[in-house]
């Protein structure tokens, strides 16, 4: 399987840019979520990667094929970069049945491939499975409806199943299992056995052998032709994909017959069924009430696991991109904010908007202002005039990581002026912005009326995630509950203090009074110190008050 790898990719149309120097590997078999708010260019980089939209400039890699060279000229379409994809209008034909829809993409399929022999791997395939027969005998009396007859349909698609056959060699198992009853099989075995033995003298005739997998070999090598795949190749990768989704008994139904969940499911049968390396979908589950959203958030799992392809995946959802994927690919404005497992951006996010953006509830800010002291905590007042002390987990210094900062952002600018003398170079009308956070307070203010003052290097904003802000006695901080959100199993609760509120979840079953007076602890872990002026994360830590 490849490893797909963005180097410097950018899209724009006149000023605007779309894309902005995107450089992403993505690994094999990973799952990858682009995430981020809406018109941030999650969907313009899927269909850059997949061949369906030409990059402005910049080098795009599938394996080993360079499929998109800016500098020279390569732009492969997207029908030979061997992808599948897979769109929120997943709209499947309505007069063909759903095992048309399926096959349909298959039987277009013309290109060189391996030639084999059918009968043989067919007879072979009965042969394995009559040696042992317990287990298809059991598959056929699975198979009886309420009133003790063998629904013949349901035989077929459990025997095609569970022993992976195209449904001509089910059936011939069927017939043979029917006839013979609990009996032995040997003279059946013995038959096919011949059908297998005629085939090898047939391929040797021509001075071929068969392999393992019923391929035809001449001089050590597959014999390879320009063909279409064959009604049994067609069927086995239709059985195989209705298996993984779970529809083999639908096969016969069309579309308006399936209901919605069924039909997603088909739509992806669809698109697995030639096998793509690579997998391309883009918002496929949006159109899905939450439940079954949440079904095929699991089935997407598996199926990650079960195909071994890579997954690239938009959506705008951080619950299904935090859940789903392997590396989440966060970006804004066009521009990537952090790649990095979505634990990782969870704790230890790259900057405040992505600390913002993923987190149900949302992360709470708390503007502060100090310094770093001797022993390297950094001394803070925040909420009010409260005196606290934020406590990095690793040594750092803060006059360094400053200096490296205002150096990263010498060296942007240096670097834009050279691009502006470039020929052809397009200024950025979207122009790239640092994240406006909001603090929320009781009585709601305009936060652009607050920026008013000059931010310095001794403003801070502090990020605390809610399951951190813990009920306790004897904690430091003291609130009155504002609002609360039980679910049963956690609550949500919003705590003022001051003219600030704080939210937090509280494990159990517990009920909360609006009103009421706590006080709450921040836990000793995970808690983020960022730069005001970049916005940046300095360091993860702990605070004491
Ligand atoms: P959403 O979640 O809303 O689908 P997205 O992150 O997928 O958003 P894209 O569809 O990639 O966003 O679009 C990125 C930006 O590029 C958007 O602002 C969009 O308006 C703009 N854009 C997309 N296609 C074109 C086009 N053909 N011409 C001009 N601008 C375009």
């Amino acid at each position: 399987m490849p490893e797909i790898r963005l180097e410097h990719v950018t899209k724009r149309w006149g000023r605007f840019y779309g894309v902005d120097d995107l450089s992403l590997v993505i690994k094999d078999n990973a799952f990858v979520t682009l995430l981020g708010p809406s018109g941030c260019g999650k969907t313009t980089t899927l269909r850059m990667i997949a061949g369906l939209e030409t990059p402005t400039s910049g080098r795009i890699s599938i394996g080993d094929n360079v499929v998109f060279d800016s500098a020279t000229g390569i732009n492969i379409p997207a029908n030979r970069r061997k992808v599948g994809f897979l769109f929120q209008n997943y709209a499947l034909w309505p007069n063909m049945t759903v095992y048309q829809n399926i096959s349909f993409g298959l039987t277009n399929i013309k290109e060189e491939m391996d030639q084999f022999s059918e009968e043989a791997a067919n007879a072979s395939r009965i042969i394995a499975v009559l040696s042992s027969p317990s287990a298809a005998l059991e598959a056929v009396e699975d198979s009886r409806d309420k009133n003790g007859k063998i629904d013949e349909k349901k035989a077929l698609v459990h025997l095609t199943e569970s022993f992976m056959m195209p449904l001509s060699a089910a059936k011939r198992l069927y017939q043979i299992l029917q006839k013979n009853g609990t009996g032995s099989f040997q003279e059946e075995i013995a038959e096919l056995g011949r059908t297998v033995e005629n085939e090898r003298k047939k391929a040797e005739a021509s001075g071929c052998t068969l392999d393992d997998e019923w391929r035809l070999i001449k001089d050590g090598k597959p014999v390879r032709s320009v063909r279409k795949l064959t009604k049994d190749e067609i069927d086995l990768s239709v059985r195989r994909v209705s298996k993984l989704v779970k529809i083999g008994m639908f096969m016969d139904r069309y579309p308006a017959e399936l209901s919605g969940g069924q039909q997603q499911r088909v739509a992806i049968a669809r698109t697995l069924a030639p096998e793509p390396e690579v997998l391309f979908m883009d918002e496929p589950l949006s159109n899905l009430d939450a439940k079954l959203r949440l079904e095929m958030r699991y089935e997407l799992q598996r199926l990650h696991v079960e195909t071994g392809s890579t997954f690239v995946y938009v959506t705008h959802d951080q619950m299904e991109a935090m859940t789903l994927a392997t590396d989440i690919c966060l970006m804004s404005n066009a521009v990537l904010q952090q790649y990095a497992a979505p634990l990782e951006v969870y704790n230890r996010p790259a900057n405040i908007f992505a600390a913002d953006f993923v987190g149900n509830p949302s992360i709470n800010f708390i503007e502060a202002e100090g310094e770093q002291g001797e022993d390297g905590k950094v001394s803070l007042t925040l909420l009010d005039g409260m005196k606290a002390s934020f406590i990095p987990a690793e040594p750092i210094s803060l006059r360094e990581w400053f200096s490296e900062r205002n150096a990263a952002k010498l060296r942007k600018e240096e670097e834009m002026k050279a691009k502006l003398q470039e020929k052809g170079y397009v200024e950025k009308s979207n122009k790239d912005e640092i994240f406006r956070y909001h603090i929320q307070r009781a009585a709601e203010i305009d936060d652009s009326l607050s920026g008013a003052k000059a931010v310095t290097d001794r403003d801070f904003v502090i990020g605390v995630r809610p399951e951190l802000i813990e009920i306790d006695e004897a904690g430091p901080l003291e609130g009155e509950i504002y609002g609360a959100m039980p679910t049963g199993m956690e609550s949500t609760i919003k705590v003022r203090i001051g003219d600030f509120l704080l939210t937090s979840v509280i494990f159990g079953n517990l009920h909360f009074r609006i009103g009421t007076r706590i006080r709450m602890r921040i836990a000793r872990e995970r808690i983020m110190l960022f730069d005001r002026t970049s916005g940046n994360l300095i360091a993860l830590g702990s605070i004491e008050f």
